[in-house]
């Protein structure tokens, strides 16, 4: 073997070794696009290890994260509920601490926070972008609330319905207080698989960041990643990849929520994303009074489109990542005019994205 040649094999071995770095497994790129100038970082914000009731190392979130293609997590472990202390002392900073090297060594931020957990209501809620979690360990709620108020926190009202029975109702006084005192700013109405419409539509009424995430306890076993098979999380939208961007944006609500194949956000961002995610080729083939359209959807979310209008056809899927084509009718002056709302991007609860496109075929 000739000394360049080899020298290059060398290279190549070291280049792999580097790449593979200190996470023996791929990480999976997440395709949404930037939008209107942020990058869309993708985030989780409610998690648990072994230190409160998960079943996890902290440094395992961090190389789960990494590969399903996450930019930032929270390990936010319960702060009153510690079911393996007799192995594992309560030490309420030291998830964060233990994954912190390894967050750091593959280029994922990790953000210190914790769960305040009490019984319904008031609940659980997530405080985020604490310092230090132990002022928080402390035994009357309201002081709980201050405390993380104090260290100017995130904080948010976790899986809101969860103890809730049917159309039962669970926002309660005490959560109107919370808002109108500024001790939440936000509500995670997307948990893993569940969903709490009411939460939502509260959000929405009082202004408040709508946040998702998996608040997963085992470990990440997702090896069948697809639309609709995917850890929850929230898109933040943030000036950059740093953890004061991501603080800034969620004070500034600018996030989406994606869980299955719904993203559920503000009209304005969900709008800039499904243009961002698609390309609408001109009409071509044009026959008589039709003609064919090719849309390209470069995202990882299936566009759901229900026809709202009178032309194309009824219900379309655009498949993620790949090119859809389908045949519509061009009047005499040989333009469509299509309108469609895609039903699961989801600005309200039970309400879809309205969109139309007037194309001309030559
Ligand atoms: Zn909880
Ligand atoms: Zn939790």
């Amino acid at each position: 073997m000739k000394r360049s040649s080899l020298l290059s094999v060398v290279c190549l071995v070291c280049l792999l070794a580097v790449l593979a770095g200190p996470v023996a497994a791929q990480r999976r790129e997440i395709r949404i696009p930037d939008i209107l100038g942020y990058r869309t970082l993708k985030c989780d914000f409610h998690m648990h290890t072994v230190f409160s009731d998960g079943l996890v190392w902290p440094t395992v979130r961090v190389d789960e994260a990494w590969r399903e293609g996450l930019d930032a997590i929270c390990i936010s472990d319960h702060i009153e509920y510690q079911p393996h202390k007799a192995d594992i002392p309560t030490n309420h900073n030291r998830p964060y601490e233990v994954a912190l090297e390894r967050a750091k060594k593959v280029g994922l931020l990790l953000i210190r926070g914790a769960e305040i957990t009490r019984e319904t209501p008031p609940g659980h809620f997530n405080a985020i972008f604490l310092e230090d979690i132990n002022p928080l360990d402390t035994k009357e709620f309201m002081d709980v609330m201050k405390a993380a108020r104090a260290q100017d926190a995130f904080v948010f009202w976790n899986h809101p319905g969860w103890k809730a029975k049917g159309d039962e109702n669970y926002i309660f006084p005490i959560h109107e207080e919370l808002r109108s005192a500024g001790l939440i700013q936000g509500v995670e109405f997307s948990n893993g698989r569940g969903y709490w419409a009411a939460a939502h539509a509260w959000a929405m009424k009082h202004n408040l960041t709508f946040v998702g995430n998996s608040d997963i306890h085992a470990p990440a076993d997702n090896d069948q990643i697809n639309p609709a098979n995917h850890r929850t999380m929230t898109l933040v939208l943030a000036r950059e990849k740093t953890i004061p961007a991501i603080r800034e944006a969620l004070f500034d609500r600018r996030t989406v929520v994606w869980q299955g194949n719904n993203l559920i956000g503000r009209r304005a961002y969900l709008e800039a994303l499904f243009m961002a995610s698609i390309e609408v080729e001109q009409p071509h083939h044009r026959h008589q009074d039709t003609a064919r359209i090719s849309i390209t959807n470069t995202s990882d979310v299936d566009f759901e489109c229900q026809r709202t209008g009178t032309v194309g056809p009824e219900k379309v899927v655009l498949p993620a990542g790949e090119r859809a084509q389908f045949r519509v009718t061009v009047n005499e002056n040989g333009w469509a005019h299509l309108a469609y709302t895609i039903t699961n991007l989801v600005t309200a609860p039970g309400e879809g994205l309205d969109v139309e496109y007037m194309l001309y075929a030559e």
